[in-house]
């Protein structure tokens, strides 16, 4: 195994390395570590949160600068104050045991003549955030002429938050043979942009794994309209077929009128929270415990009670105020080993809300779009086959059959096939085909028709694997990759249905897909990859699909939809789940 000091790291840093507990480097700092020490050169990591970036180009910078001097070598920039504190004090514990070193942290929010005062004592390094930095530099208190290195610690989100005009200006004032090291989690257009305009030839790294806990959430937003909170979630219910969730809402009003609306249109919903008797409370947690509720719509205090294990989906219908409180939302699924997911419902102007707390958790959020009505009828589909195949024979029925026989006489296996599966499936059709998409429009890679496979873009597969052969979208996407050879980030947006799921590749990867696939068997079985059907909508039908919407969304509790009223079943939900 590498250790540190086969790195080249000098002892003062090998002391404090000891001190600090660390027994050996992480992906990044190894990978980082020997190159930045080796050659002038400018670098672009890739690497998650908690992976030890900060060590991986602290060491480094530290063993590379001058001390006892007075000269200003080394900038950090990072997005925030309490990262700009944080960096700072880590690169103070990395260099106790050298003389002479002074690391000050420059951020808003506190006094710039303190600040200023510190860098004059000389500062070799200077950690700041991206607004003051370029104040202070105005201000002609700073002078970072003669840096030798400048780190961009978190580039993506330091983007993310605006300060593209800052970077570029604290940059102009820097030297032009100076060495740029970029650190990101994510690499968006912009970063690449940054490291195209401000980077020479930069040397790049990407690290796989994240070394912070296991993660076994996945967090999801989707945006909506204001209004059509509602519509979504059932959306994203019937997408769901196995769903097993608790709903949050954010009153105890809100939380009823949902529940009713829930169980108006025909789902397996229930009420909890505090304006209900105890005993109410408890029917409430009973039935789902024994998942005869499949949806509990909550509010956070009476959701603290809730001990359930296999939870599949929290679904935040409106996001909490308190940061904490989505943290504890969303640690109500991905229990006891098993995966889960965090959905949040959000309006565009909420997403700064999913920003900080992303920054919070540590995790980044996936967007997704509300399913279009034509995937969740494809969903529904298979479910609805796979429900048919699994189902036990009633033998009670065999005193009907000759007369049954009769009935459907003349009809093959193919035609029977296609009406019995028409029955139920045509009222999800019927009431889908004459819905709008809610949320923003789909990416043009999700708009390919069926048969032809696009050439560029992403495509969507279907395969006839879930949860029930025991995939969570984790290990399906684990499974997929090693397969098909593939990088963690090549097989994207796995969701997993109980005995099928879909999965996205980019388009250049589906003829190996569907090589692979071709003759596949696991454990005997056939398994099989298809391109998800996904017909292409063009602008017309869907502005005709959107006025239309508007009057048919939601209008599942009116008996108008399909084959008749659903009220009929008494609050059961058969052709859903
Ligand atoms: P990042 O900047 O990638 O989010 P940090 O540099 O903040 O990650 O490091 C995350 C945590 O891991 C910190 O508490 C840090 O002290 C610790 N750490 C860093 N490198 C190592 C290592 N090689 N061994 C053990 N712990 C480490
Ligand atoms: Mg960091």
């Amino acid at each position: 195994m590498t250790t540190f000091k086969d790195l080249g790291l000098q002892s003062s840093l090998l002391s404090a390395i000891a001190d600090l507990g660390f027994e050996s480097p992480s992906e990044v700092q190894y990978k980082a570590i020997p190159l930045l020490l080796g050659e002038e050169t400018d670098l672009v990591a890739l690497a998650q949160t908690g992976t030890g970036k900060t060590a991986a180009f602290g060491f480094p910078l530290l063993q590379k600068i001058e001390a006892g001097t007075t000269t200003t070598q080394g900038l950090i920039l990072s997005p925030t104050r309490e990262l700009c504190l944080q960096i700072t004090n880590e690169l103070q514990l990395y260099s106790k045991y050298e003389k002479g070193v002074n690391i000050v942290a420059v951020y808003g929010g506190a006094s710039i003549t303190e600040q200023a005062k510190q860098i004059k004592r000389g500062a070799q390094i200077i950690v700041a955030t991206p607004g003051r930095m370029k104040d202070m530099i105005q201000r002609g208190i700073v002078n970072i002429s003669k840096i030798e290195y400048c780190v961009l610690d978190e580039a993506d989100e330091m983007l993310n938050m605006g300060f593209y005009e800052d970077i570029k200006d604290i940059l102009s004032n820097t030297p032009e043979d100076k060495s740029t090291w970029l650190f990101s989690a994510t690499m968006p257009k912009e970063v690449a942009q940054i490291a195209k305009k401000f980077m020479h030839h930069p040397r790049e790294i990407t690290v796989g794994t994240k070394n912070a806990g296991a993660v076994t959430v996945q967090h999801e937003y989707y945006i909506v309209g204001g209004r059509d909170r509602y519509p979504a979630l059932k959306r994203l219910a019937d997408a769901n077929p196995g769903i097993f969730s608790v709903v949050f809402c954010r009153t105890k009003r809100d939380t009823q009128r949902i529940a009713e609306k829930l169980i108006e249109d025909g789902y397996n919903a229930g009420a909890l929270h505090g304006d209900l008797s105890q005993n109410q409370r408890d029917l409430a947690m009973n039935a789902f415990r024994k998942k005869q509720i499949q949806l509990l719509v909550a509010t956070d205090v009476a959701a603290r009670g809730i001990d359930v294990d296999d939870i599949t989906h929290v679904i935040n219908y409106q996001l909490p105020d308190e940061i904490e409180t989505y943290t504890h939302r969303s640690g109500r699924t991905g229990r006891a080993g098993k995966s889960g997911i965090s959905m949040v419902i959000v309006t565009r102007s909420e997403l700064r809300k999913i920003k900080a707390i992303e920054r919070k958790i540590q995790q980044d959020f996936l967007e997704k779009k509300i399913p279009t009505g034509i995937e969740i009828c494809e969903i529904q589909l298979y479910h609805l086959a796979s429900r048919i195949r699994d189902t036990e024979v009633n033998p009670e029925i065999d005193d009907y059959l000759p007369a049954i026989y009769d009935v459907l006489e003349g009809l093959d296996r193919d035609a029977l096939i296609k009406k019995m599966v028409s029955v139920e499936f045509s009222r999800f059709y019927n009431y889908y085909s004459k819905t709008r998409d809610l949320g923003y429009q789909m990416s043009s890679s999700e708009e390919y028709s069926g048969k032809a496979i696009p050439s560029e873009g992403s495509v969507r597969y279907f395969i006839n694997m879930g949860e029930r052969d025991g995939f969570d979208w984790m290990s399906l996407k684990d499974f997929l990759r090693e397969t098909l050879g593939l990088e963690k980030e090549d097989v994207f947006r796995v969701d997993t249905k109980d005995s099928f799921s879909f999965f996205n590749t980019e388009a250049n990867l589906s003829p190996l897909v569907l090589e692979t696939f071709k003759d596949f068997k696991l454990e005997g079985r056939r398994i099989k990859v298809e391109v998800s059907k996904n017909p292409v909508r063009n602008g017309k039908n869907r502005k005709r699909d959107r006025k239309r919407g508007r009057r048919k969304e939601g209008n599942f509790s009116s008996g108008k939809v399909g084959t008749g009223s659903r009220k009929r079943k008494k609050g059961k939900n058969p052709g859903f789940f």
